[in-house]
């Protein structure tokens, strides 16, 4: 995307319909939020950076009453909340919400990641940001009503503290976030250890992975094969036996370097892995176990 169209407040977000009453979302960095419809209510997975008025968008959408629920509290999933009047999130992610949804936070991670970015003060005009906003904390048992349709929370604690996912029982789809993908970032300071990453994966295995169908994330592709789940597991399993590649990870994000940051398997370059399979991980070589 291109500073010129970004200016311009037309491609600040682009939708999509994925059918079923879903509908992809994509903001000015490239995240993508997710909106789902019931018969009464429909549910906004995240909110994105909080360039532009994303209610506005889904209000376009949908005319049903909007529940806002996050996967985590990072600046591209949590930027967007002040659109909205309340937004449930978990408690373990309520510091670092409150730390990543800041404006100058959040103008500062656009700034390293649309390189067209010239005019700081007129991004500064796009975003929103008051202190009204209700915080509603959400636990790993909870189910969401819309009305013919109920969407079961499931914990994911390993990129971060209080990550959490959705299962969509009427299409058997998993909205996971930034839980498990092919460059899962699990080495932030907010991030578990890879050990206690790993249990929460063969829970996710064990109790739901024989009923999920499609595997739903938020960075770079929107549907990925669901042996993702099997394939991080053995790169946790690769980093925790010493068999990990050896490869460094720079993140152009200067906040979030920290000079320990591996890729668990081969091929990172261009985030394909030499063994074909999607899954990938990036670990902190102090955070193990
Ligand atoms: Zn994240």
């Amino acid at each position: 995307m291109k500073f010129q169209d970004f200016t311009k407040m037309q491609l600040l977000f682009q939708t999509k319909s994925l059918g079923n009453g879903i509908y992809v979302i994509q903001d000015v960095v490239g995240v993508e939020m997710y909106l789902i419809e019931g018969d009464k209510k429909a549910l906004l997975i995240d909110t994105g950076i909080g360039i532009g008025n994303l209610k506005d968008v889904v209000e376009k959408i949908t005319n049903k009453p909007i529940m806002v629920y996050l996967t985590h509290g990072h600046v591209d999933h949590a930027g967007g909340i002040y659109n909205f009047d309340k937004v449930w999130v978990a408690e373990q992610d309520i510091d670092l919400l409150q730390k990543h949804a800041k404006v100058e936070f959040r103008l500062d991670f656009a700034s390293a990641y649309i390189s067209e970015l010239k005019d700081i003060e007129d991004i500064r005009n796009h975003m929103s940001y008051h202190n009204h906003i209700k915080l509603l904390t959400v636990c790993c048992e909870d189910q969401i009503e819309l009305g013919n349709r109920k969407l079961q929370v499931i914990d994911l604690k390993g990129h971060t503290q209080g990550s959490i996912g959705f299962y969509d029982e009427k299409t058997k789809t998993l909205f996971a976030g930034d839980a498990c993908n092919n460059s899962t970032f699990l080495f932030l300071e907010e991030a578990t250890s890879v050990s206690e990453y790993k249990e929460t994966l063969l829970q996710l295995k064990e109790k739901w992975m024989e009923k999920v169908e499609h595997f739903i994330i938020c960075h770079e592709y929107i549907e990925i094969p669901t042996s993702v789940v099997d394939d991080v597991i053995n790169c946790c399993d690769m980093v925790i036996e010493g068999r990990a590649s050896g490869l460094e990870f720079i993140i152009p994000y200067v906040p979030f370097q920290n000079g320990r940051s591996y890729w668990a398997a081969n091929g990172a370059e261009h985030r394909e892995k030499i063994d074909g399979r999607i899954g990938n991980l990036i670990y902190d070589m102090d955070k193990i176990s």
